[in-house]
Parts: C-alpha cells; structure tokens; sequence
C-alpha cells in the first residue's frame, strides 16, 4: 500500500484529534503540519503529519502532505490491542451518532408540542382579549350615556332651578 493510499484512508478514517507540531514540519502550502492519530486497520493509533488542507476542508486549500510522526509501524501485541480500541471506538462512534439523532429528532418533537401549546395559549388569549375589548366598548357605551343623562339632569335641574327663580320673582 502506497503512502498516499495510507494517507487517504487514514484521513477518511476517524481523525480523531491533532495536536501542534514542535519540529517545526511544514506541509506543501507551508503551514504547520499539525500531528494527527491515524486508525486504520493497517496503522491503528499511529501518528502523522497532515494538513488542515486536506480535502478542501477548513478554508484551506487542498493539500495532501503526508509524513510519518510515529516512524514504526505498530506491531505485535500492541498493535492487536490497538486494533482492539478501534473497534471499540467505532462500536461508541456508531452509537454516539444514533444517540445524537435522538435527542435531535426529541428536541424536534418537544419543540412541535410546545408550539402547539404556544398557538393555543395565544389563541385563548386572542379570545379572551376580543371579549375584553367588547366589555371595553359596552362599558364607554354606557358610560357616555351616562355623561348624556347627567348633563341632561344638569340642564333639567337648571330649568327648573332657572323656572323657581323666575317664578319667586313674581
Ligand atoms: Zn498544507
């Protein structure tokens, strides 16, 4: 298997997380090539340079620098162990993901029921604040009657004010 082959798998497969390079290793477009922990099946847990380029991801342009950090190939018992934690990892990796679409399709439900509760709610209150505004309107309906029927009793009371006093005047 060719390195670059290597590379391509590895970086497909599971990059899991990279740290800064103190060797001062730069990649093609002259960046710091940050160390990354391959887990392919050929090289589990073994380290390389890359590129945050790769692939076109990032912002950055694309860019396939590829340089061993870890110089031998994992072998023997470790090399099984290691194999033993990718299996694992992608075991966990799968059900993170499924756990994940739960809780997103959950949340989804939860926040269709609560705006259901929040359109009725507001519905309600819709209701309640028309028939608010109708008493609102009766109450000044009434309430200018009112005024009316007043100044009406004033101008009576003035008459027969006015009609006592011109009756004591004769
Ligand atoms: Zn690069």
């Amino acid at each position: 298997m060719s390195e670059s082959v290597n590379f391509q798998s590895a970086c497909s497969q599971s990059v899991i997380s990279s740290s800064r390079n103190n060797n001062g290793v730069l990649c093609h477009c002259k960046r710091e090539a940050p160390i990354v922990r391959a887990w392919t099946r050929e090289n589990p847990g073994r380290r390389f340079y890359g590129c945050r380029g790769f692939g076109v991801g990032n912002g950055h342009e694309s860019c396939n620098f590829f340089r061993w950090y870890d110089v031998e190939k994992p072998h023997g018992w470790q090399n099984l162990a290691l194999q033993e934690a990718r299996e694992i990892m992608q075991e966990q990796k799968e059900e993170i993901a499924n756990l994940r679409a739960k809780v997103r399709s959950l949340t989804h439900e939860c926040s269709n029921e609560f705006s259901r509760e929040l359109e009725d709610e507001m519905k309600e209150k819709g209701e309640e604040c028309e028939a608010l505004k109708r008493e609102v309107l009766i109450l000044s309906e009434r309430s200018s009657m009112l005024r009316n029927a007043l100044v009406a009793s004033y101008v009576g009371f003035g008459v027969v004010v006015g009609g006592i006093m011109v009756m004591s005047r004769w």
